[in-house]
């Protein structure tokens, strides 16, 4: 990963700290001083997902929630056999505008 990649995850990571009051979107729980984080992917990130759904939409930072590692991180995940659900979610983040 290059260093411009890798700022702005962290810049993605500090903005979505504050979005979300410094809270884990997997436990609800407030991240502590040295919890490590991630951005946990709405629509799983993959070849298949990127393919079906466009890159556009699984990396946008709206398909992205800031959690802890493991556990709370698969647990944002979106059952895509749940069409309406993903169909609601895509058009949220196409009205918001692709970046
Ligand atoms: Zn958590």
């Amino acid at each position: 990963m290059d260093k411009y990649t890798q700022w702005k995850i962290q810049e993605l990571k500090e903005k979505k700290m504050i979005e979300q009051r410094g809270i884990c979107a997997g436990c609800n729980k407030q991240f502590r001083i040295g919890d490590i984080t991630q951005l946990a992917h709405i629509l799983k990130q993959g070849k298949y997902t990127e393919s079906k759904y466009s890159k556009d939409i699984i990396q946008h930072e709206l398909n992205m929630k800031l959690t802890h590692s493991g556990y709370c991180n698969s647990s944002v995940q979106m059952n895509t056999n749940k069409t309406e659900l993903v169909n609601e979610h895509i058009q949220m983040i196409e009205n918001n505008g692709l970046n």
